[in-house]
């Protein structure tokens, strides 16, 4: 695990899509985002080893560190009776669990976590969620879009990537050497940097109003990055715990997965933006990556338009010739393509291909295996 693992995990386009495994390298998109407009209340500062930083009178932030290039999640602790809800946990590794021993030992001495909430699937915010609850005797939180399609990935433990896997590779334009590489590199290692999960869970409902400490929470539930992402809204101290679903300076991962072909991640990720588009501006947003900020609508809209922007280009660049999604890498990613970024590049770029033909902009022919976009 660590490094190896996460330098690995992202060079399969199964892998990364099946079970985002890409999240510990790379849960960010691979097109860098404006960030315009936003303030951050707290400036450079961030919680240190054994520390947890208040933010508002019902939520302290203190900050687990993580191998790849995110380098960091945040955890948010929700005051609660008798102790605090823990939103998100890191992955199962050393440097993560030993953080929270620090904390246990700093800023949360004497204090019990009540309760385990996850934001969604992703290793990175579940990780340690099966250890702090055996730990805590704490009931895990998540919504049921992501507490089945996590107990799936675990037990998903074959060691060859599935033939679909396989086959969206070749649908998207790889090379046989290219699908190649990426069978020799296995299955089934999302389990391995997720701590055991506990038999049973709370389910999380979109809408759903939790009374945690004395604090009303509302669960707002967003899609795309992941099945049924929960974000927490706390409108009396005006704040929202976003998870990935909204991060302030990277953009997360919207990618087409293996295990639901013709679905529309891109889209779903469109519409919960103009959802989360109907929640207060003046929140104070709590991202599962960097730092707290206000701007909420402004970074929406910012990650909305440039969305529109790539499907934009896209869609002109098809309509002059046909292309596989390897062919339209350049029109979406500044940066060149390698093995190591292939299997992220390929899920971001079916995304906006799918999403521009469910929209009827493009449409897709198969030759030989392969899908080639191209005008209606
Ligand atoms: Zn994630």
């Amino acid at each position: 695990m660590g490094g190896d693992a996460a330098s690995r995990a992202d060079a399969s386009l199964g892998h990364q899509t099946l079970s985002p495994d890409a999240s510990l390298t790379a849960d960010e998109g691979l097109v860098p985002t404006s960030a315009a407009g936003l303030t951050y209340p707290w400036g450079e500062r961030a919680p240190g080893a054994g520390e947890a930083i208040r933010i508002t009178p019902s939520v302290r932030w203190v900050r687990i560190p993580m191998p790849g290039s995110l380098g960091h999640i945040n955890s948010w602790l929700l005051d609660d009776e008798g102790g605090v809800a823990a939103v998100d946990t890191g992955l199962m590794l050393t440097p993560c669990s030993d953080a929270w021993k620090a904390l246990f030992e700093g800023d949360l001495a004497d204090t019990a976590i009540t309760r385990v909430i996850c934001t969604h699937l992703h290793p990175d915010h579940i990780g340690l969620a099966g250890w702090l609850v055996k730990r805590f005797e704490a009931p895990l939180y998540m919504t049921r879009g992501e507490w089945l399609t996590a107990r799936f990935m675990i037990a998903d433990v074959r060691e060859e990537p599935p033939a679909e896997v396989s086959a969206m590779q070749r649908g998207a334009g790889w090379d046989e050497e290219a699908i190649e590489r990426a069978r020799a590199q296995g299955w089934s290692r999302f389990g391995r940097m997720v701590f055991r999960l506990p038999y049973g869970y709370r389910r999380l409902i979109d809408g759903q109003r939790l009374d945690i400490g004395g604090h009303d929470w509302r669960v707002v539930v967003g899609s795309g990055h992941s099945p049924e992402h929960a974000c927490l809204l706390n409108e009396a101290d005006g704040v929202l715990i976003s998870g990935d679903q909204v991060l302030p300076r990277i953009s997360s991962n919207v990618s087409m997965s293996s295990s639901e072909p013709d679905g529309d991640p891109l889209g779903e990720w469109l519409a919960s933006i103009d959802k989360l588009l109907t929640l207060p501006d003046d929140l104070i947003v709590c991202p599962a990556h960097g730092e707290p900020f206000r701007g909420l609508h402004v970074r929406l809209k910012a990650l909305r338009d440039e969305h529109h922007d790539r499907l934009d280009a896209l869609a002109t660049a098809l309509a002059e010739e046909p292309r596989r999604a390897t062919d339209c890498f350049p029109l979406l990613f500044r940066r060149t393509i390698g093995p190591d970024h292939i299997g992220l590049a390929t899920g971001e770029t079916l995304a906006h291909l799918r999403q521009l033909e469910v929209t009827g902009r493009v449409k897709r022919e198969t030759q030989d295996g392969v899908w080639w976009w191209g005008a209606v």
